[in-house]
């Protein structure tokens, strides 16, 4: 079995900081053996990732991180082994490129009426591979407008903030039935981000599983206790197998390091038994 693991992590094909292969090399340092790159709704670097992994010790999984909705709600699903060249999950990434590119343009329009350089702004992020609010965020930042990502979100592109636009993105089942097309595994990322009440919490699990869910992240860097403890009951109590990543982004974000974390508590299934060497 593998003992040091990371299946949630970013890179530049998204919103991560580095490339595909800088990402490897530093998961080689840290002697990951069992890396997966679960880019926002891309595999566009799984193929540089996974020749980067060529002739070192790490174990590479091509995945994606899927943006959906629930109830209103932004969810994220991820979903490993993924067969990258899927027609339909690629037609899915393509529209969503295409709608995150409209948003973009939308949010830098509000920040125009806000009073900030939005075109520049625009120029600044339409120009990446996927959009993201996190490169909006860099880029205030880099114009001076803010000092830090956090607080360029927190000022101005949380939701009600003046830079925000609520994004439609597919349904959970939508997501949930694209990557098992494609031969992946799906696991319900973060669930102690979506600041739910337990009930409802435990009514998207509920739901994600019928749709044919497998996994549920349940140890990530800086998850209290707590969180911790109720991501394991509700992956028992639905039967679900647990999942183990850092959402890495970028290396000086500490709080989220690659490959550093807790281990799975001892009456979780771990998702990775399923991921042969
Ligand atoms: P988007 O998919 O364009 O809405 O961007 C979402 C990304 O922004 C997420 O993947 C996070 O990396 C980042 N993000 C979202 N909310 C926050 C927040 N409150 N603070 C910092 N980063 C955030
Ligand atoms: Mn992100
Ligand atoms: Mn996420
Ligand atoms: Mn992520």
């Amino acid at each position: 079995m593998y003992e040091r693991i990371d299946l949630h992590t970013h890179s530049n094909c998204s919103d991560g900081a580095l490339s595909p292969a800088e990402l490897v090399a530093l998961a080689v340092h840290r002697r990951v053996e069992l890396l997966a790159l679960t880019d926002h709704d891309s595999v566009g670097g799984c193929e540089a990732a996974r020749a980067a992994c060529a002739g070192t010790a790490v174990r590479f999984v091509a995945g994606a991180e899927l943006s959906c909705q629930w109830r209103d709600r932004e969810i994220h699903v991820v979903g490993l082994e993924l067969d990258t060249g899927d027609a339909e999950l690629g037609a899915h990434f393509a529209a969503l490129l295409e709608r995150r590119r409209e948003r973009m343009q939308a949010m830098t329009q509000r920040l125009t009426r806000a009073g900030l350089p939005g075109a520049k702004l625009a120029e600044m992020t339409l120009s990446v591979a996927l959009p993201t609010r996190t490169h909006l965020a860099r880029a205030l930042c880099e114009l001076g407008v803010s000092e830090d990502v956090q607080q360029a979100f927190d000022r101005w592109l949380k939701r009600g903030r003046p830079g925000y636009v609520a994004a439609q993105w597919p349904t959970l089942e939508a997501a949930v039935q694209r990557i098992r097309g494609a031969g992946g595994i799906p696991v319900l990322a973060h669930p102690h981000r979506y600041q739910m009440s337990h009930g409802v919490l435990r009514e998207l699990v509920a739901e994600f599983k019928a749709a044919g869910g497998l996994g549920l992240e349940v140890s990530l860097p800086g998850m209290a206790a707590g969180d911790a403890d109720r991501a394991a009951s509700l992956a028992r109590r639905f039967g679900l197998e647990g999942s183990v990543g850092s959402d890495f982004h970028q290396p000086d974000l500490p709080w989220r390091p690659l490959g550093r974390f807790a281990k799975l508590p001892d009456l979780i299934t771990p998702i990775a038994a399923r991921l042969e060497p």
